[in-house]
């Protein structure tokens, strides 16, 4: 198979993350018998010191010529770097924002998995990190309150703002198909998520969700109220494989189930169109601390590159390959620095990408 794939290394730890997924990307194609074209753009600050712009139509039309889109991270320090005193529709997250609404990215897709390898770092009690977890979380992304109508107004000398929360039943048909197709990947269990207590908006989410349901037999359905989740997520992570929720409480419940695995650099994340298409990203940022010191941990891109070509790609054999080879690589004790503890070995980041590669079969 050809794979068209366009990568923005970005700024910071990007390009090195970058590379190291491409290495085993490579590898893959080479044990699979694959051709991968790869064409670079540039975003954020990189971008920025080029063109003056985060982001320029050139770039956004390229990403769109591709079959896919692999990132790394963009933006620096946000006190130190210059990039912060312009104007912030010209800093390096507005090309992020914009790359997003010009591929018309509505779904967010963020996996939680806690390593038995890594369970020290789960702040949870012993007796539920020992269980383990694997769950996505399927965020709406382009809907709900955060695009919704809002004003702040004074009333009789009371300041008020509004906010409101609108979805529609297309947009909410979308992003269910998007979850049932993916949870019949996975362990086949949908937790849609909603406020259907209170709000209409969640009464029509989870109505439509049953709808959708119907077509997806092999899948079961739960519904929980967003209040009860946040709580199941910390007492019970075990029980989740796909949560289904609209944009705020997707929100707030993938960086819970992101700290609860406690590994910043083992996070991977996509973001999806009604298409096969797909923005991969790691879920951390671009870590200017340690940039350009070869000991980042590239182990979130390279299991975003997975769920590429898991999802974008129909690649799932070459995409179990090279989540066998993160936990190969775990379990003999490799470790970069964020995710070292006692008795393991420290390597680099060029050396984990390595390792990462040689376990390709
Ligand atoms: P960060 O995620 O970049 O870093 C937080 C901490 O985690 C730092 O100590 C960093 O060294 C560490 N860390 C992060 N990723 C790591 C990895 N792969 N290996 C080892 N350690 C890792 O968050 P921040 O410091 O708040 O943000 C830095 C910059 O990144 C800011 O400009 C921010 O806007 C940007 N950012 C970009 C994205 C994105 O590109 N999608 C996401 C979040 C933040």
């Amino acid at each position: 198979m050809e794979l068209n794939i366009t990568c923005i290394p970005g700024d910071g730890i990007g390009p090195e993350i970058v590379r190291e997924a491409k290495k085993v990307l490579n590898k893959v194609a080479k044990c699979y018998g694959h051709q991968i074209n790869y064409t670079d753009i540039l975003m954020g600050g990189a971008s920025i010191d080029v063109h003056g712009v985060p982001l320029t139509e050139e770039a956004v039309e390229t990403a769109k010529a591709a079959d896919a889109v692999l990132m790394g991270s963009i933006g620096g320090d946000t006190t130190t770097s210059p990039w912060y005193q312009l104007p912030p529709n010209l800093r390096p997250e507005a090309g992020l924002l914009a790359i997003r609404k010009a591929l018309n990215l509505f779904a967010n897709l963020r996996p939680a998995v806690l390593y038995e390898e890594l369970a020290e770092a789960c702040p949870l009690k012993p007796e539920i990190s020992e269980k383990g977890f694997d769950m996505l979380i399927m965020r709406e992304l382009t809907g709900g309150l955060y695009f919704g109508e809002r004003r702040t107004v004074e009333e009789n000398g009371v300041r008020k703002a509004v906010d409101t929360l609108t979805y529609d039943e297309k947009e909410i048909r979308r992003i269910a198909v998007k979850g049932f197709d993916i949870a019949r990947k996975r362990r086949k269990k949908v937790t849609s998520v909603d406020k259907a207590n209170v709000l209409d908006s969640s009464r029509l989410w989870r109505s439509v969700v049953e709808e959708v349901a119907k077509d997806y037999p092999e899948v079961a359905l739960e519904h929980m109220l967003v209040d009860n989740c946040a709580m199941q997520l910390v007492k019970d992570p075990a029980q989740f494989d796909v949560i289904l929720t609209e944009n705020m409480f997707g929100d707030i419940l993938s960086d819970e189930a992101s700290m609860v695995t406690g590994s910043i650099g083992m996070l991977a994340s996509a973001s999806l169109n009604d298409t096969k298409f797909g923005l991969y990203e790691p879920s951390h940022g671009s870590a200017p601390d340690i940039a350009g010191k070869d000991i980042a941990n590239p182990i979130a891109t390279v299991l975003s590159a997975a769920m590429m070509l898991r999802y974008s790609f129909d690649l799932d054999k070459e995409a179990d390959a090279i989540e066998t080879a993160v936990k190969e690589v775990l379990k003999e004790g490799c470790r970069t620095g964020d995710i070292m503890s006692a008795g393991c070995e420290q390597v680099s980041c060029s050396r984990m990408g390595d390792l990462l590669a040689e376990r390709i079969r």
